[in-house]
């Protein structure tokens, strides 16, 4: 079946609770010691509601631990972001992703490619030079990256947020905001923002589907709905089941992410998905 193609075989490591420092020192060192080259980005399909196509993919990082396997974010992301190694692993994931996005556009594949930015990236001035850097070494359409911001990386200052956003939006760059509802940020305080994407945590899916036993989701909806009038787009995530896809339709969401669609995949795999996709 085509839709479980390429699923990627991340360990879900977790260190007990005694090991848990240890492992933590252990990825210090390592990032520390250069695992730049022992990065690598697999790739998850946004797909459009209306017509069922690929838009884009969200770059998601892996590191091929040469011990543990191919971990998942959760096992390092928080130990590389406390070490400021992180704003030099995303450097690198800039340069490769819009490389690769550049390169499926010239085999005639079309896709936005969406990067995840931590929030200390975020407020330093060096984010806006990656991009532009990223942008200029690819040859990428500007219009092609999707940069995507969690609530925290403009809560903590509105104003400079702005400022940042600005800049970006200035050279064509989109902006999304991730993991939406999670936080504490209101739609109305979003919407002062030059944002084109809403990102709807799929904490919400489960949330809808508590409340109304599998049906559409008032709340979803509403958010839906707003974002709408203020000219954003929806996408939801974690769209695990049929049901799942079927209220985030009716709530009117412009695409959807999940495991249901599909689920992150390397670029090769990605490629064969968008193919076997078009030709139905
Ligand atoms: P996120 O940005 O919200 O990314 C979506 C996460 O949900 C991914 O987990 C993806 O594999 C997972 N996912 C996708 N569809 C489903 C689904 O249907 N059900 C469920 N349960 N999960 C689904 P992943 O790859 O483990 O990444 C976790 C988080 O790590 C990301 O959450 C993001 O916050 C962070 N992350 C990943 N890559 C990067 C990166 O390059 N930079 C930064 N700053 N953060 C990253
Ligand atoms: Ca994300
Ligand atoms: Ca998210
Ligand atoms: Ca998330």
């Amino acid at each position: 079946e085509a839709k479980a193609a390429g699923r990627d075989r991340v360990h879900l490591f977790s260190p007990g609770l005694r090991d848990a420092a240890r492992w933590r020192m252990d990825v210090a060192t390592r990032l520390r010691d250069g695992a730049l080259d022992q990065f690598v980005v697999h790739y998850q399909p946004v797909v459009r509601l209306d017509t069922g196509a690929v838009e884009g993919v969200e770059a998601l990082l892996r590191w091929q631990h040469p011990e543990r396997g191919l971990l998942a974010p959760d096992a390092f992301l928080s130990v590389a972001e406390e070490t400021g190694q992180l704003i030099p692993i995303t450097r690198w994931l800039l340069r490769e992703t819009t490389r690769q996005a550049a390169d499926w556009a010239r085999q005639g594949l079309q896709l936005r490619m969406a990067v995840n930015i931590s929030a200390r990236h975020f407020s330093t001035e060096t984010l806006v030079r990656d991009v532009r850097a990223a942008l200029h070494a690819s040859g990428l359409a500007a219009e092609q990256l999707m940069l995507e911001l969690t609530e925290t990386c403009v809560a903590e200052d509105p104003t400079r947020a702005e400022d940042q956003l600005a800049v970006l939006r200035g050279f064509g760059v989109r902006v999304a905001i991730d993991d939406f509802g999670t936080g504490w940020s209101s739609l109305a305080q979003l919407m002062a923002l030059p944002i084109g994407t809403l990102k709807i945590d799929r904490s919400l899916i489960t949330a809808a589907e508590r409340l109304a036993a599998g049906g559409t989701g008032a709340v979803f909806g509403a958010i839906v709905e707003l974002a709408h009038t203020m000219g954003i787009k929806s996408v939801a995530e974690g769209v695990e089941t049929a049901d799942h896809l079927r209220m985030v339709r009716e709530a009117g969401c412009d695409s959807a992410q999940g495991y249901l669609l599909a689920h992150p995949m390397a670029a090769g795999d990605v490629e064969r998905w968008a193919h076997r996709v078009e030709e139905g």
